[in-house]
């Protein structure tokens, strides 16, 4: 730990107030922005733009200081994956997926995390601690740096989503300023639509969220009744379905007709995947706009579930789309590098003292 300011995780408010103690202008928390997120410059002696007095008085009293790389792994299907390391002797995970017209970041919130759904490695490992702004923005400024721009100039990040570990509506004094940097036009430029919360539901959360940053918001569902997401999904029991579906109700409130909700749904071989409980799912989200996305279950080490079998899938999916909604069955990305919803983490631990015992015998 360093007693300087990490600059990393200011957001535009964060970087002006900075400057204004420092007694300079306010122009200069959008130079240090473009610098640090636009550029992916982390050495104040290459800011060209200020004057030399300023860096040495920068370098003195802050830092930008990039997190560790670990590990930097490439999957078959591009699929590309970070293992960061963080202060406490920690490692988080970040990953890229490369689609057709997009490139999506998944970025975590937490290590670990304290809400123990059933059939999430995450959820397995239990909570260590919230992400700083800084380590979260930290992660996008690595994939950003790493991956650059298309021959076009176009940004290959185009969407960021908060799914990897960690449930993020529970660390939001540290989500709120990272996701201003990313929608910041002098940092990443995301529109509000291509950056996503997902949430298990905390209620309370939720409606923060939307007055403060009303950025693109995912539900994890899993279960169209309550005794069943109880087990699933724990939380449940402090914010039950109605609860949480009134939330994501006044989170549309006010919206574009062609913004909705998406609701994630983990596919779980004979527990949530019946033509009833499609049927259950159908009526439920009846009055709120919706789009549904169907997770083939990943499994992990240890764990009872089994995924769905692809015509479970294709029922279910089916059963939806008759009922007028938009359906989407996320292709399982990454599998070969432990990159896979759920399975960020599971070995993340395990990876980083065997690594480090390398480094160890390498000395
Ligand atoms: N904590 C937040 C965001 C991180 S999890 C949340 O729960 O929404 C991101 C998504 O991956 C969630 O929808 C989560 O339920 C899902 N997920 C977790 N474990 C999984 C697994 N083993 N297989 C498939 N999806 C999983
Ligand atoms: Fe946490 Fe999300 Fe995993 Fe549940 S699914 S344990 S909320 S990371």
């Amino acid at each position: 730990m360093s007693d300087k300011t990490a600059l990393f995780g200011l957001d535009r408010e964060g970087l002006t107030s900075f400057f204004a103690e420092l007694g300079e202008k306010p122009f200069r928390a959008q130079q240090i922005m473009q610098w640090i997120h636009q550029r992916g410059e982390a050495d104040f002696d290459c800011m060209t733009n200020l004057a030399k007095p300023l860096r040495s008085r920068l370098a003195a009293v802050a830092e930008i200081r990039p997190p560790e790389v670990l590990l930097d792994q490439q999957s078959a299907d591009g699929t590309r994956k970070w293992l960061l390391r963080v202060d406490g002797g920690n490692a988080v995970e970040t990953v890229f997926i490369p689609e057709q017209n997009r490139g999506t970041l998944c970025v975590s919130s937490q290590v670990g995390c304290a809400m123990a759904c059933t059939f999430c490695a995450t959820g397995h490992q239990g909570f260590n601690r919230n992400l700083t702004a800084t380590e979260i923005i930290a992660q996008v400024w690595v994939a950003n740096r790493a991956l650059g721009h298309a021959p076009d100039g176009e940004r290959i990040i185009s969407n960021v989503v908060m799914m990897g570990m960690g449930e993020p509506l529970l660390n939001l004094p540290a989500l709120l300023p990272a996701l201003n940097i990313m929608l910041d036009d002098m940092s990443y430029g995301l529109s509000k639509r291509r950056v996503t919360v997902s949430t298990s539901g905390i209620v309370p959360a939720i409606d923060r969220l939307k007055a403060q940053c009303d950025v693109a918001l995912a539900v994890s569902l899993h279960a169209p009744d309550d005794v069943l997401r109880d087990e699933l999904v724990p939380i449940n029991r402090k914010y039950p379905i109605a609860e949480l579906l009134a939330a994501c109700r006044r989170y549309m409130a006010g919206k574009s007709a062609r913004s909705h909700i998406t609701f994630e749904y983990v596919m779980l071989d004979g527990i949530n995947d019946s033509s009833v409980q499609a049927a259950r799912l159908a009526e439920l989200l009846a009055d709120v706009p919706a789009k549904i996305n169907l997770i083939p279950f990943n499994p992990f080490p240890g764990t009872p579930y089994r995924r769905s079998s692809a015509a479970a899938v294709s029922r279910f999916q089916e059963l939806l789309l008759n009922r007028g909604y938009i359906v989407t069955v996320r292709r399982t990305r990454g599998d070969d590098i432990d990159a896979a919803c759920g399975q960020l983490a599971g070995q993340v631990m395990n990876r980083l003292r065997r690594l480090e015992s390398h480094v160890e015998a390498a000395r």
